[in-house]
């Protein structure tokens, strides 16, 4: 019975999917369809038409589009002639409960067909050229593209790509409409590499990052069969509505996947994507950013954890006072006419802060008083010029218990004898040093003239930075 275990699995009374029926007139050559199904993993099914029935494998990352990388494909029960043209949403409960669509469909050659291996050529709306399928283990079978990719100019999706930086100015830009202003996101930076229905984030320092924020599987799902990196921030939002790199310290740390999962429900956290740098086969590195922008929104994504916000040319100061208004960082203005320029920093990106605010690397502590008896009272801060590490001042703000002891246990085991500064002010005799190697976001009002943070406020550890790069930003001319 060829279709017994097919019938099997489902309930024709429940299910939109076909029972069976007559096989349909045929052309002169078998079909085959290539359906997106959404289930509770996103896959495709590749379905040949043979011998009255479609012979059916489910490939969790698609029709490989280039010979240099295979894809897994499970051989799954065979499914009805009819199933050739199902597309709709298999209900809650059933089996494959989810969207199905066809992807692709159209007529194959084929070339060879035995127990273990199938070689076919696919004429498809998509796809053409050959492909093969062979058996690796039980229901194990790998698809292999045997041509070179259809597109003759595609080009492999990069695995790293280092984030453009921006530079700190002071204003915005004079000649705004030569610039696009976005929002300044507070979050960690990072990059998603999109394929096959899967997201894999990379952090600025190429850390994988992706199990860290699982929230953000689901926008794989939703990209489907595109192929994109994209570049964005991913961001904590408090109970304000306002992003928060201190709720993001809450699960920035976490690797366990037990410990992920019990703080996602308290900090959830979303991905504002603002750059696209690949889509489908080619680098968008070398468009401008106006275009790179034109691409993403028409990509419109946009989900529960994930959404694209809007950059606005010429504006720069609506969307600094919108910024303003919602207590954001501040704003980004990027030179419309710009490539992106990985891990360079320069005038085609500016940051435009709200607030001061930087990183510095950490020194020691002062011991505290009151309350804060035998512990932290303040933190010894300072940033690199070259070699040397300048000491900026002593921050005892900005901390709640659970960041105080924390910073405690990560700097007990730093202490050392002497001061880690090299130049500044003196801190006072009741110091207590460390190894200059946590990195802090400090918020202040000013540098005085001596060169001193003044009225600084702790805002959250950077656990992605390295102090080596810690240094002292300041304020470009507007005069650009
Ligand atoms: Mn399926």
């Amino acid at each position: 019975m060829p279709l017994e275990q097919y019938r099997k699995k489902r309930d024709f009374g429940k299910t939109p999917e076909p029972a069976g029926g007559t096989p349909r007139k045929r052309g002169k050559l078998p079909r085959f369809v290539v359906q997106e199904h959404h289930a509770t993993s996103l896959h495709w099914d590749f379905r040949l038409e043979r011998d009255g029935v479609l012979v059916s494998w489910a490939v969790p990352k698609g029709i490989p589009p280039d010979p240099k990388r295979n894809h897994l494909a499970v051989h799954v029960e065979d499914h009805p002639l009819s199933y050739i043209d199902f597309a709709g949403t298999i209900p809650e409960g059933n089996y494959g409960a989810g969207a199905v669509t066809v992807w692709d469909r159209g007529t194959y050659e084929e070339e060879k067909w035995s127990e273990r291996e199938v070689m076919v050529v696919l004429h498809g709306e998509r796809v053409e050229g050959r492909y093969v399928l062979f058996q690796t283990g039980g229901k194990n079978w790998m698809i292999h593209r045997m041509d070179p990719p259809q597109d003759p100019g595609r080009e492999p999706l990069p695995e790293r790509i280092e984030p453009m930086k921006a530079r700190l100015a002071a204003d915005l830009p004079r000649d705004a409409t030569a610039y696009g202003f976005e929002f300044k996101w507070d979050g960690i930076r990072a990059l998603a590499y999109c394929a096959g229905g899967r997201v894999r984030l990379q952090s600025r320092s190429f850390e994988d990052i992706t199990s860290r924020y699982p929230e953000l599987r689901e926008m794989g799902a939703a990209i489907g069969s595109h192929e994109l990196v994209l570049d964005g921030e991913v961001i904590a939002v408090g109970k304000d509505g306002r992003p928060s790199f201190e709720l993001l310290q809450g699960r920035m740390g976490l690797t366990a996947e037990g410990d992920v999962r019990r703080r996602m429900k308290e900090i959830p956290v979303g991905y504002v994507i603002f750059d696209l740098l690949y889509l489908d086969g080619h680098s968008t590195l070398p468009l401008p950013y106006s275009e790179r922008r034109r691409l993403l929104e028409s990509l419109e994504l946009k989900g529960h954890f994930w959404q694209t916000p809007p950059s606005t040319s010429g504006d720069g100061e609506g969307t600094r006072e919108a910024s303003r208004q919602l207590a954001l960082e501040g704003v980004m203005a990027k030179r419309l006419d710009s490539a992106y320029l990985p891990g360079r920093r320069s005038d085609a990106w500016l940051k435009i802060k709200n607030h001061l605010g930087q990183e510095l690397v950490i020194g020691g502590w002062l011991p505290g008083a009151g309350a804060r008896e035998g512990r932290i009272g303040a933190l010894l801060v300072g940033y690199h010029d070259g070699p040397t590490l300048v000491y900026a001042g002593k921050v005892g703000t900005g901390f709640n218990e659970r960041m105080l002891a924390r910073l405690q246990s990560l700097l007990e085991p730093l202490r050392r004898e002497t001061s880690p500064f090299d130049a500044g002010t003196r801190p006072s005799r009741a110091a207590v040093f460390t190894e200059p190697r946590l990195v802090g976001e400090f918020q202040f009002t000013e540098w005085t003239r001596s060169g001193q943070l003044r009225h600084p406020a702790f805002k959250g550890l950077r656990e992605d930075k390295d102090p080596l790069t810690v240094v002292r930003e300041s304020p470009t001319s507007p005069n650009l």
